[in-house]
């Protein structure tokens, strides 16, 4: 087929992604009937049962197509924000919203700036469209290396990727941090600052609110979604906060239907439930907590985290650490994958899977001994 079939050259750079074993078929092969995933940042208490409610709803008329720009949900969030709709764009996930931002800006040879590691994503949108990745590790603290971050622009670049609070570490870039980074970026260097986890990481007062930014700097786009806080990761709905200017650009190529009549809905419920937003944030702080405990009374560094999740180092390999607990019906994330090869990322869960969780971890870790 390659003789006479080619293919855009910068796909040859790119690997499929392949995504973890599915749950039925670890039960099979560990023979567990249960299992616990806490390995993909997903909320533990479910959805908002406003949103199922609008989910159960809007079922009913999916034979119709959506509201392509997604109206009803731009004039609530832009309510929620006290911003204007014209400031927001809807996409199927904070995934397709991130290939938006490449696809809008990356011509060949434009540079872009991101931690490592960091989220996938930035380096796989960047690289589809032929621009060049500069990579820089973060810090000894696990913080994104601003000063690098400065040093490191060029004539050619167009985005700075912040992920913050950062995935897979879970800690925070300050106000005064993010300030630092933005007096020394030149005014046309999109600064993309994705805040995923945005609900989490406001109980943390030195916290960066990416608004605040973007008020001063229009140049600067944020990311958040409702897979996380909002328990929607299944609907796939995230939304981008930027200037008109860069929301049209993105509205052009966003694909006319993209996000979806449910998710819509859903989305538009879930803002109205407070209560089950500040549940969700108690618990995992809850959870976290204990985590945090347990790690403490062994010595077990781990990175102060705002997230839902947490990365911790076990002191021995995570791909062992990884196994065990799998056999034991917990699902984490090694942090192999991200080269910190005795670090793990877990997800904060229920207190009753946090404490089978640590049950676990501990068996696990008493085998090394
Ligand atoms: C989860 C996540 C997203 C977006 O996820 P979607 O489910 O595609 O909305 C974006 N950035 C980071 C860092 C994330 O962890």
């Amino acid at each position: 087929m390659e003789k006479y079939l080619k293919f855009r050259k910068e796909l040859e750079k790119l690997k499929v992604y392949v995504p973890g074993k599915p749950i039925e078929e670890v039960m099979k092969e560990y023979g567990l009937t249960k299992i616990v995933k806490l390995a993909s940042n997903e909320n533990p208490l479910g959805p908002s049962p406003l949103a199922i409610e609008a989910i159960k709803k809007e079922a009913l008329s999916v034979n119709i197509y959506p509201d392509g720009i997604a109206d009803d949900l731009r004039i609530k969030l832009a309510d929620y924000y006290g911003i204007n709709k014209e400031n927001l764009v809807i996409g199927n996930g904070g995934e397709q919203l991130l290939f938006l931002i490449a696809q809008a800006l990356i011509s060949e040879g434009d540079e872009a700036i991101m931690a490592n590691p960091s989220f996938a994503l930035y380096d796989i949108s960047v690289s589809m469209m032929g621009g060049k990745v500069v990579s820089l590790p973060l810090d000894k603290e696990f913080k994104h290396d601003f000063k690098g971050f400065i040093n490191a622009i060029t004539d050619k670049t167009k985005i700075v990727y912040v992920c913050n609070p950062n995935n897979p570490t879970g800690n925070i870039m300050t106000k005064d941090e993010v300030e630092y980074l933005v007096s020394n970026i030149p005014e046309h260097v999109v600064l993309v600052l994705d805040e995923a986890y945005y609900e989490y990481a406001i109980r943390n007062a030195e916290y960066n609110d990416g608004l605040d930014i973007l008020k001063k700097r229009p140049n600067t786009i944020i990311l958040r979604t409702f897979s996380k806080v909002a328990g929607l990761a299944g609907l796939r709905v995230g939304y981008l906060i930027s200037s008109p200017e860069i929301i049209t650009e993105i509205m052009k190529i966003k694909g006319v239907f993209n996000s979806n009549k449910v998710a819509q809905k859903a989305a538009i419920a879930s803002l109205d439930d407070a209560d089950h937003i500040k549940n969700t944030v108690d618990l995992n702080y809850e959870s976290l907590g204990k985590m945090q405990k347990f790690f403490e009374e062994r010595n077990l560094y781990y990175v102060k985290t705002n997230t839902n999740f947490i990365f911790a180092d076990m002191g021995i390999d995570s791909r062992f650490v990884f196994e065990e607990l799998m056999k034991r019906g917990m699902i984490i994330r090694p942090g192999f994958l991200w080269g910190e090869d005795n670090f793990i990322r877990i997800s904060s869960g229920t207190m009753e899977q946090t404490n089978q969780f640590l049950s676990a971890l501990k068996e696990v870790l008493e085998l090394k001994k």
